[in-house]
């Protein structure tokens, strides 16, 4: 396949087994895909077999590397939680998390960084996390903690790029943490993506304040809901508020290559052709 440096895929299925989402990226024309590698709606998961890691690696076999997989965790967890017994909860989930990424040979965790309930301040919050992504860095090796921006909604956090900037600033590590922008998270917490004046605006603000070098993935959606509103709501490629130039802008910028850009539009049924869409997008 040739990619030109864009590796695209889809948050697939990973139902019956990590070893299906592979083949579920293959059917739909994915060179790079998302996955989650327990079940996101439960506390606690069996561990993975021995056999369905195995088969894991083999059925990315050559076709797909660690740095184009994006593993997210569970929606459950929040590392900025204000309580103490939640907080625990959540980190050790996320360790689990992470462990089951280095069992897989995968080199980085998609995250949302997490929500202070209206019970602590935002900059308490960001300091809470940052010191759950430095207790799981402490305790897992060769994995990135990767965070991603949100919409803002409710009380989450992590929906200006200073956010994320002082999260990443109160890590140790920093070979070992990252960020995935979502493009509808991006426009609904208020970075106007609409024509490719505002995706280079917005794309240098983040430089300034984060740093591409930080970048690494993202989540290729349209949104449901406009500018600024703080709700997260996807919708497919073009059908949104945000329209298809952004996506052209980031399918152009060699700033997103290389690493995985993955789409978690609502409907599956159209993935392989908006992977279609995107790689038309390309120069060249
Ligand atoms: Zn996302
Ligand atoms: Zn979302």
């Amino acid at each position: 396949m040739k990619t030109n440096g864009k590796f695209i895929g889809a948050h697939v299925s990973a139902s019956g087994g990590v070893q299906n989402a592979p083949q579920n990226a293959k059917a739909i024309g994915a060179n790079a895909f998302a996955l989650f590698t327990k079940n996101q709606r439960q506390w606690v998961s069996a561990p993975l077999p021995d056999d369905g890691i195995a088969a894991f690696k083999e059925n990315c076999g050559g076709e797909f590397s660690a740095k184009h997989i994006l593993p997210h965790d569970s929606y459950l967890i929040n590392l900025g939680h204000p309580e103490a017994e939640g907080l625990e909860k959540s980190r050790t989930a996320f360790l689990d998390e992470m462990q089951r990424c280095e069992q897989l040979g995968l080199d980085r965790l998609n995250f949302h960084p997490g929500s202070h309930l209206k019970k602590c301040t935002e900059d308490e919050c960001v300091a809470t996390i940052a010191e759950s992504i430095n207790i799981a860095l402490s305790k897992t090796n060769g994995v990135s903690a990767v965070i991603e921006n949100t919409a803002g909604q409710g009380s989450n956090m992590g929906y200006r790029f200073e956010q994320l900037a002082s999260m990443i600033e109160q890590v140790e590590d920093k070979s070992r943490v990252g960020v995935c922008i979502d493009t509808c998270h991006t426009f609904t917490s208020g970075y106007d993506l609409r024509t490719t004046a505002a995706c280079k605006e917005t794309f240098d603000r983040f430089d300034e304040i984060v740093g591409f070098q930080y970048l690494m993935g993202m989540h290729l959606n349209d949104s449901k809901k406009d500018l600024a509103t703080r709700v997260d709501r996807h919708h497919s490629l073009g059908e949104g508020f945000i329209g298809l130039d952004c996506f052209r802008f980031i399918m152009a910028d060699e700033r997103f290559n290389d690493m995985p850009l993955i789409l978690e539009t609502p409907d599956p049924s159209i993935w392989a052709d908006e992977i279609k869409l995107l790689r038309s997008f390309q120069a060249g």
